[in-house]
């Protein structure tokens, strides 16, 4: 650390008014004691004056006490002789008194203003009163009888007369007083506030001058230091730097500056001119006024200068310079500049680059006719507004410039948080992201933008904002259409499935809020499919769109009906006060299935089930009462349809029974836990074995974890268990043909049920044709089973292969005919060899007539289509001979075999078989 040059102490502060005098102070003072002697000798020569004064004014005090004596002295004539003498003595004495005055008077040694006419006049008068007197008392003397009386009146006389004067001298005397007196006090008071307000006035321009030569002092010295401090850092720094002595005109630079220009070290010291030679003709102005102010001045100065390469190109600078030592004959003037030269060029060369972008941007943002291009100011004052934001905005450029971002485009209640962001984007660096705004048209409406942003200039002091908008009016109105198209659905205008449990939703939390009940309807209607198979899909729409009209005519105005899925309609009712008012439009909409529907010029009949949920007694979720008015619906439909149910706990129950069949099926299929049992079909004629049905059967390790086939062939078929398991069985099936094969039994057929799901999977045929391949079987060897709606759901590809499978001999037979609505005419289109009759047909047929005629009709039909007709569930022998006599051919039930396993089939074979 350097010592200081110059003590930090301003002499502004320690030279305190009270310190011990200048030389200069001196002097004033001096002069200031001098006046004031002059005026003191003045005074004194004015009081010289008055004692002269006060001897005269004693003398006639003097002569008027000899008068005041005379004049008692001879009222004492008569009592003593010596009065007369007594008399003359006094007033001689008085004579005397008077005439010392008079001596002076005639000396002119009175002060002026004594000595009036007046007041000679009166004093030589008492003079000559004084001789008469002496005159007469010398005559009066020599005679004892003589009068005095008249010198006792010249005596009044001229007691009165000396009264006169020294009351006369006393007034003089007192004026000269007051008036040289006060006078003088005031013109030595006067004086002395004078010589001490100059010597206050000299001592403070003393201190300032000294202080300011102080500072300059210590400016000098700092500076000095500073620009050694700077020498020292710029050497270490890589800077350029130069020092300019103007008086001798010489520039000194540093290596580094003559590195930066590639100059010879023999350029080190070189004139200011030279210097200036180097400087880019368009730069000369300006670094010339910054020198001179820095001359004038001694301002420092910050610039971006061009200088010229020994290779003649040139090399841009960022320069400072500074005055480090002031002239010591001119005040004010500096004597040297010292500067540094940054070599900014890389710089340079990417902010003209930035320029050169930047004018490519602006190009390119005028050129695009649907991007709306705005740019703001960092005041938010729009500066650039392209065509495209006229389009948009409803403003021209001509409006638009010069107002407020705010002013223009932002709504009211965005305005106060578009200030901030800018604000904090402008200040912080914070980015405004891109996003989907709505901005206010010209006109107020709003327009849907994506709006993103870009600072320009961001470090210089006048970043620009550009907001690059995109207009989205025209995907917004395709968005809402869209939304719209997303909750409806189409055939119907209901809402659909979507809004549907997004409205169950918000009516849930509208319930909760207001501690309301809720009803959730599960509407499906029976045998849907089998309508629309059968009298096509126009008519199926159809049907659903008189429904849905039918069902909305019994529904306030705030209840939802939607259509939830084909056949499936679900009604939400808020606020309900009960059951009850829930049963009552369960009533009214199935009251609506006892009337026909009029499809294609035919009156058809519907019906539906139903099942219902509450809440909050059923569930609380959205998700549970849909679930659980799905479970009672089933209800429903497993109770013989056409009605509707209340969720029950029991249903409940049910779904979770199902839950856990499906879980324990799932862990069977591991385990292997089924087997077959096989039901003989048995010619009607002979009682003779033709063929064999396989059913399924289900034995679990834990018999309370099994379930009928009924059951938990109907689980499995709901979900995608029955593929599996369905696979299972075919190979089975086919590995117990395959064996009895082996043991003779040649002509034995084996019939499969498959479910709809399996016949839908696209590897069906492959399995069925690897299984029969395995065990060498011929698809004569096995029958198919297949359900009216499966047959009727099947597309053209499973039908070819059927056909093809019928062609190899397969027999394929359609399972519980008459159950569905698979119409006789339709029967023909499908490639089936065989019809197994419903049992409840059969049943009906022998207790009612009509019921008769339609399996006789059906009978009739199968002969004409030349359909193999099975009846199954026999069970008496008045249905067996019913059947013989409407020409079934075969048959099963227990009046003749129950399904039985595999080895007590065989015991039932004969080879032949
Ligand atoms: P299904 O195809 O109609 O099978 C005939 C059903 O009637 C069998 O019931 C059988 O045991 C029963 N049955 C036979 N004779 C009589 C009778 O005289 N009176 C009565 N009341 N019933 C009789 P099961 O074995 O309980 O099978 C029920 C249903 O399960 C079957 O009806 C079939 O649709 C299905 N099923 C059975 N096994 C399979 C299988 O392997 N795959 C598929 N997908 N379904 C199967
Ligand atoms: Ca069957
Ligand atoms: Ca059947």
């Amino acid at each position: 650390m350097q010592e200081p040059l110059v003590s930090d102490t301003n002499p502004e502060e320690s030279i305190s008014a009270w310190g011990w005098p200048s030389a200069r102070e001196w002097c004033v003072i001096i002069i200031g004691l001098v006046i004031c002697l002059g005026v003191y000798v003045t005074a004194s020569h004015n009081r010289l004056q008055m004692q002269q004064l006060n001897q005269v004014k004693a003398l006639i005090s003097q002569a008027t006490d000899a008068a005041t004596g005379a004049a008692l002295t001879i009222r004492l004539k008569n009592q003593s002789p010596y009065a007369n003498q007594l008399t003359a003595d006094f007033i001689e004495q008085s004579q005397n008194a008077l005439t010392l005055v008079l001596n002076e008077q005639a000396r002119q040694s009175l002060p002026q203003g004594f000595g009036l006419p007046s007041q000679q006049q009166a004093l030589q008068h008492a003079h000559q009163l004084t001789n008469r007197l002496l005159g007469l008392l010398a005559i009066s003397s020599a005679d004892a009888t003589a009068d005095f009386s008249h010198i006792e009146q010249a005596l009044f006389e001229l007691e009165q007369q000396l009264n006169d004067i020294q009351r006369q001298v006393e007034f003089e005397l007192s004026k000269q007083f007051n008036s040289f007196h006060s006078l003088q006090l005031a013109l030595a008071a006067i004086l002395l506030l004078v010589t001490a307000a100059i010597v206050m006035l000299l001592r403070r321009t003393d201190t300032a001058t000294r202080a300011n030569r102080y500072n300059l002092e210590r400016s000098e010295t700092s500076a000095k230091r500073a620009a050694d401090q700077l020498q020292h850092v710029i050497d270490g720094a890589e800077l350029g730097f130069y020092d300019w002595d103007y008086q001798s005109g010489n520039v000194r630079v540093n290596d580094h500056w003559l590195r930066s220009l590639n100059l010879p070290s023999s350029e080190q010291d070189m004139s200011i001119d030279l210097f200036m030679a180097r400087v880019h003709p368009d730069d000369v102005q300006q670094l010339q006024t910054a020198l001179q102010q820095c001359l004038e001045s001694g301002q420092g100065y910050d610039l971006e200068y061009r200088m010229q390469h020994s290779k003649g190109h040139w090399v841009w600078f960022e320069g400072s310079g500074k005055a480090v030592e002031m002239s010591s004959e001119q005040p004010q003037t500096a004597a040297r500049i010292c500067g540094t030269l940054k070599d900014i060029n890389q710089r340079k060369k990417a902010e003209l680059e930035y320029r050169e972008n930047e004018r490519r941007f602006r190009q390119l943002i005028e050129s695009l006719p649907t991007v709306a291009v705005q740019g703001y100011n960092k005041d938010r004052d729009v500066i650039y507004w392209n065509d495209a934001s006229r389009h948009l905005y409803g403003y021209s450029k001509q409006e638009a410039l010069g107002k407020k971002l705010e002013q223009l485009i932002i709504p009211e209640p965005m305005r106060d948080t578009v200030i901030e962001l800018h604000h904090n984007w402008v200040s912080q660096g914070v980015e405004i992201p891109a996003a989907e705004l709505q901005l206010l048209h010209k006109d107020g409406h709003l327009v849907p933008v994506f709006s993103s942003h870009v600072m320009l200039k961001q470090d210089s002091d006048s970043p620009e904002m550009f907001c690059v908008d995109v207009d989205l009016s025209e995907q917004h109105r395709a968005a809402a259409e869209l939304k719209r198209l997303a909750t409806r659905d189409l055939l119907t205008n209901l809402p659909n499935r979507r809004f549907l449990e997004e409205e169950l939703v918000r009516r849930l939390a509208e319930a909760s809020r207001f501690a309301q009940q809720l009803a959730v309807l599960f509407i499906d209607l029976d045998l849907f499919k089998e309508v629309n198979d059968s009298m096509g899909h126009n008519a199926g729409d159809h049907l659903l769109q008189q429904v849905a009209e039918r069902i909305k005519g019994h529904l306030r105005h705030y209840d939802t009906l939607s259509r939830f899925g084909g056949d499936e309609f679900i009604i939400i009712l808020p606020n309900i006060s009960g059951r009850h008012e829930v049963q009552a439009v369960a009533d009214k909409v199935m009251a609506e299935f006892e009337r026909t529907y009029r499809l294609q010029q035919q009156e058809v009949y519907v019906t539906a089930s139903i099942g219902m949920s509450i809440y909050p007694d059923d569930g609380k979720t959205s998700v549970e009462l849909l679930k659980y008015a799905d479970a009672a619906m089933y209800q429903a439909k497993d109770s013989g349809r056409n009605q509707y149910r209340f969720f029950a706990a029991s249903i409940n129950e049910q779904l979770k029974r199902q839950l856990n069949i499906a879980t324990y099926l799932r862990q069977s299929l591991e385990r292997d836990d089924f087997y077959l049992v096989y039901q003989p079909e048995i010619s009607v004629f002979d009682h003779q074995i033709f063929a064999c049905e396989a059913l399924l059967r289900w034995k679990p390790e834990q018999p309370d974890e099994g379930a009928p086939p009924s059951e938990f062939i109907a689980v499995a078929e709901r979900s995608d268990l029955i593929i599996r398991i369905g696979h299972w069985v075919i190979r089975s099936v086919c590995r117990q043909l395959a064996k009895w094969r082996s043991q003779g039994f040649s002509t034995l057929r084996v019939d499969l049920n498959i479910a709809a799901k399996q016949l839908q999977q696209p590897n069906f045929f492959n399995l069925l044709h690897e299984a029969l391949d395995e065990y060498r079987l011929h698809p004569a060897d096995i029958g198919i089973e297949l359900t009216e709606s499966a047959m009727m759901n099947a597309d053209s590809k499973v039908i070819n292969e059927l056909a093809l499978l019928g062609k190899a001999g397969m027999e394929i037979t359609i399972d519980d005919y008459g159950s569905g609505y698979c119409s006789l005419n339709n029967l023909k289109q499908f490639p089936i060899s065989c019809l197994k009759v419903d049992p409840l047909l059969i049943t009906r047929a022998l207790a009612q007539a009509d019921e008769k005629a339609i399996l006789q009709a059906i009978a009739q039909v199968a002969a004409q289509l030349q359909l193999r007709l099975v009846a199954e569930g026999v069970e008496t022998e008045a249905q067996a001979e019913l059947c013989r006599q409407l020409g079934f051919n075969t048959a099963l039930g227990y009046l003749y075999f129950q399904p039985m396993e595999a080895p007590k089939l065989s015991q039932l074979l004969t080879p032949a078989n």
